[in-house]
């Protein structure tokens, strides 16, 4: 085992390394500061070639065929099945399924243990701050069996409480689903008491370690969980992997998930269908081969290091970043004290989380705004959503200097911006506004100057009145608050109200707009806002998506216009 060397283990991450440019000092190279970890880490080189390699040298599938690629191809995935159980300290590889990832595996216990040991009127307890995922499977089994759900809330720090806990469990606790750390507050949860306690009433435990499994060693018989869930990918692993790790004599005595190749034993027509043994028998059809094998060469890469060693220079890290964050008056933490790994949640006052966020990427700053699949959470800290820095092994103080220092050039800009002057513009003429916009942007080359553009143009957005912001003209799968109404002309074209609670919304409103206003219905249907975004040099960083609004903006276009 290597003494973890933060610059030396930063080497192995291509796209992390090859855009180092930061101290350069040369300001036209492109830096990616990349702090959106808890959504996926890159990859290391050794993950990165095993993909090819497999393809290249053993492809074929696993555990059917006769022949010696089957063989060798059915080793190295079950070699990495071993590699996991050894990584997590399971009893045994029976104890160790493959899926796609967390939300799979989640998915897989709903239906299956969830069709095992829930009645009408029993109840699960999940955590406010769950992700997405480990909340609505378990609505829509507790829906189907008529089952009911309890929320255990969080202390001012942000960790399960611990005294609600002993007050929710009863007698009725069938299933019990805590994430070890949420993906938004960073904060590891006491498990091992809520295992305990969960216990001690007879209830079994779902633990999600989707973000604890990347940043700390994990002992699944040591904290004695029932279950415990996560993804690959944000742990140096490929996308389309993950693990649902379960005690064998549970995984036992649940049904099947899903059905089909490889989760049999003996299938026939006129008697019942029999069932593989574990693993096998959650594994139904031809698993992510290549996926799995890379990432086991994921877990090695890891184990390479000094476990504790990375883990303590993560914290190094996360601590660095809190302090640097508390000293910028405008920073809010959306929970108390600094967070246990280094996932940090903050909103800066006066300041919409999206126009941080874009702005900080256009200085080359990868950070994450908005719900992060936590929508309750944001619900119980009344707030619409916030920024999340997340970081990884690879990540260096160097770069928080920088994030921290672009982050106060970015507050004063936004300020700044606020009080420049503002000239309302009316155009309705058809091609005249987006031809204006296509030119202006034709000549600006850089990101950053677009960027800066955008928000120029969204300081031209007359504000709409409070009046007309409701929910019939709410653009519904923005990630902001964006509002739009229609007028059509006695002629049948249409002109158009906007507006957005971000800046970045409201330039992107102008922008969308004047490609409709004065155009027909039909024109409105037929026209391709992606090669619009390709005109303007914008669809390399905002290529339409629901993510920044734009094509959540178009859709609600398109319905109000036909
Ligand atoms: N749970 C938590 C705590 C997560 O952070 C995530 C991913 N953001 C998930 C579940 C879902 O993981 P995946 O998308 O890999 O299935």
């Amino acid at each position: 085992m290597k003494n973890f060397e933060p610059e030396q283990f930063r080497q192995h991450f291509p796209l992390i390394y090859k855009n180092r440019y930061i101290n350069s000092g040369d300001e036209s190279l492109l830096s990616i500061i990349y702090f959106d970890n808890g959504a996926t880490t890159q990859k290391p080189n050794a993950v990165i070639e095993c993909l090819p390699a497999f393809y290249q040298n053993i492809n074929a599938n696993v555990h059917r065929a006769s022949h010696n690629l089957s063989a060798k191809a059915t080793k190295a995935f079950e070699q990495a099945r071993e590699t996991v159980k050894t990584f997590i300290h399971a009893k045994s590889n029976k104890e160790i399924i493959w899926t796609k990832g967390t939300t799979e595996s989640i998915n897989l216990l709903a239906s299956s243990l969830g069709k095992k040991v829930l009645s009408s009127g029993d109840e699960i307890i999940l955590a406010v701050s769950e992700h997405h995922a480990n909340i609505v499977p378990w609505q829509i089994i507790a829906e189907q069996i008529g089952a009911s759900i309890k929320v255990l809330s969080l202390d001012a720090a942000g960790r399960v409480d611990l005294n609600e806990f002993d007050t929710l469990l009863t007698k009725q606790t069938k299933i019990v689903c805590c994430a070890h750390v949420s993906n938004v507050l960073g904060k590891i949860n006491p498990i091992v008491d809520i295992i305990k306690k969960a216990k001690a009433a007879g209830a079994v435990t779902v633990i999600d370690g989707a973000q604890a499994i990347a940043h700390f060693p994990v002992d699944v018989q040591k904290l004695d969980c029932d279950f415990y869930v996560f993804s690959a990918h944000k742990m140096y692993g490929p996308t389309g992997v993950g693990v649902l790790y379960g005690k064998e004599a549970l995984l036992d005595a649940m049904p099947p998930y899903q059905s089909g190749g490889e989760m049999i034993k003996n299938v026939s027509l006129n008697k019942p269908t029999t069932f593989n043994s574990l693993p096998f028998k959650f594994e139904a059809g031809t698993p992510n081969i290549a996926g799995v094998v890379a990432y086991a060469e994921a877990v090695h890469f890891i184990n390479q290091f000094d476990h504790d060693e990375l883990t303590k220079y993560e914290q190094q890290l996360a601590q660095y970043c809190f302090q640097a964050l508390s000293r910028v008056p405008t920073v809010k933490f959306i929970v108390e004290g600094a967070p246990d790994i280094p996932v940090i949640a903050f909103t800066i006052e006066g300041h919409h989380n999206h126009d941080i966020a874009t702005s900080l990427d256009s200085y080359g700053i990868a950070i994450r705004s908005g719900h992060h699949c936590a929508m309750p959470l944001m619900e119980y800290l009344n707030i619409s959503g916030c920024l999340r820095v997340s970081m990884a092994a690879y990540n260096s103080f160097d770069e928080i200097d920088y994030f921290i220092n672009t982050l106060i050039k970015v507050i004063q800009q936004e300020k700044e911006n606020s009080l420049g002057e503002v000239t309302h513009k009316t155009i309705h003429n058809k091609d005249t506004e987006s031809n204006e916009i296509i030119n202006k942007f034709s000549k600006i080359k850089s990101w950053d100057s677009r960027h800066r553009e955008i928000m120029l143009l969204g300081k031209t957005l007359q504000r709409m009145d409070k009046g007309l912001r409701n929910e019939d003209s709410l653009i519904s799968g923005c990630e902001s608050l964006a509002w739009v109404v229609v007028n059509k002309s006695p002629q049948g074209t249409f002109s158009f109200q906007a507006d957005s609670d971000a800046k970045i919304i409201r330039g992107l409103l102008v922008i969308v707009l004047s490609a409709f206003n004065g155009k027909s219905a039909l024109e409105i249907n037929a026209f391709d806002i992606d090669s619009f975004f390709e005109h303007l040099g914008l669809i390399q960083h905002l290529s339409p998506s629901r993510g920044n609004g734009v094509l959540a903006i178009v859709d609600k276009i398109k319905i109000l216009t036909q």
